[in-house]
């Protein structure tokens, strides 16, 4: 799992990104975004360079929820359970406690 790259100062800034991810996101006939750029771990990665000039990968579905001022100690997760889809329609934030309870359910209801 990729670490959190040290966050800008302003959320501006991730909508500054997201602006420049949206020209080349495909949009899919099921609805999710993919992204045909870098992958990490099947997760949609960007570099941007941060205030100590050096580029950083960034998680492109977190940008969403670090735009809308829910990152901090939360987690992004797919409800449409495709971890490389960069649609924030897509995307919620979840505690951690919130996201293990929902991905068991998932598990269980795959299973059944
Ligand atoms: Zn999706
Ligand atoms: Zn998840």
């Amino acid at each position: 799992m990729t670490t959190e790259r040290p966050p800008f100062p302003d959320r501006r800034d991730y909508i500054v990104i997201l602006a420049g991810v949206l020209p080349h996101v495909i949009v899919e006939d099921n609805g999710c975004w993919s992204w045909p750029r870098g992958h990490n771990d099947q997760y949609s990665t960007i570099r941007v360079r941060g205030d100590d000039g050096r580029r950083h990968m960034y998680l492109v579905h977190r940008l969403w929820i670090q735009a809308r001022g829910t990152a901090a100690g939360r987690e992004a997760h797919h409800r449409c359970l495709n971890k490389g889809c960069v649609n924030p329609a897509h995307i919620v934030s979840v505690t951690a406690k919130q996201h293990r309870v929902e991905h068991a359910r998932i598990r269980h209801q795959n299973a059944a």
